[in-house]
């Protein structure tokens, strides 16, 4: 694996301050990443030592009360009933796609492009992408993040080659063309924080339908 999340990415994953879909695909990452897991966790206990290091801050005196009585009321935890991964698919995305990649039912976009929409928030979404060997995706801008982390296969586009683990983070400073490496299909994990701006024109009429 040589491509990974920067620092900054990283420290708010750990923050817990990251959207829910850059917190899907870190973690995702994480899965594959002990280098990026043992950064996150060093991350953690640093911000753990922080909030250790602050002065306590008064309580009020029925707060201890309070807290009881919300547990009382709450109801039981229910641990969902779920059956071990068949082909690795890890946690969080497994129950994102609701079961294993594997069996993903996915939409077609054209003879060699399939994908599937996970979630939306706002202007920011993410989504499987998968492409036959030599796919190409189009050659385009960002308005904001792009977040591609490779699942199975590999693509590669000017900024060099990308396997399974491997997390490309693009910014409006990168103008790609990812094409999908021979040999098995690509299945990346993509999170946009904006629409994509696409070059080619049937490309700029599709994008926004296919929700690109
Ligand atoms: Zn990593």
């Amino acid at each position: 694996m040589r491509h990974h999340p920067g620092d900054d990415i990283l420290l708010a994953y750990a923050s817990g301050v990251s959207d829910e879909a850059t917190g899907l695909v870190i973690a995702t990452h994480l899965a594959f990443c002990a280098q990026c897991r043992d950064a996150v966790s060093l991350m953690e206990k640093i911000g753990g030592g922080l909030l250790d290091a602050l002065p306590p801050a008064p309580l009020a005196e029925t707060a201890f009360a309070a807290t009881m009585a919300r547990l009382d009321s709450a109801p039981p935890f229910a641990r969902p009933a779920r059956t071990a991964s068949r082909d690795g698919t890890p946690e969080p995305l497994r129950s994102y796609l609701g079961g294993d990649l594997s069996s993903v039912r996915w939409r077609r976009m054209g003879p060699r492009l399939a994908y599937l929409p996970l979630l939306r928030r706002g202007g920011t979404s993410a989504k499987l992408l998968r492409g036959s060997p030599g796919t190409e995706v189009g050659a385009h801008t960002h308005r904001g993040l792009e977040l591609t982390l490779v699942l199975k296969g590999g693509f590669t586009d000017v900024t060099g080659n990308y396997g399974p683990g491997d997390l490309q983070v693009a910014d409006g400073s990168l103008r790609h063309s990812p094409i999908a490496d021979p040999g098995e299909d690509c299945i990346n994990l993509a999170v946009t924080t904006a629409s994509l701006k696409f070059e080619n024109f049937i490309q700029k009429i599709a994008g926004p339908i296919f929700g690109f």
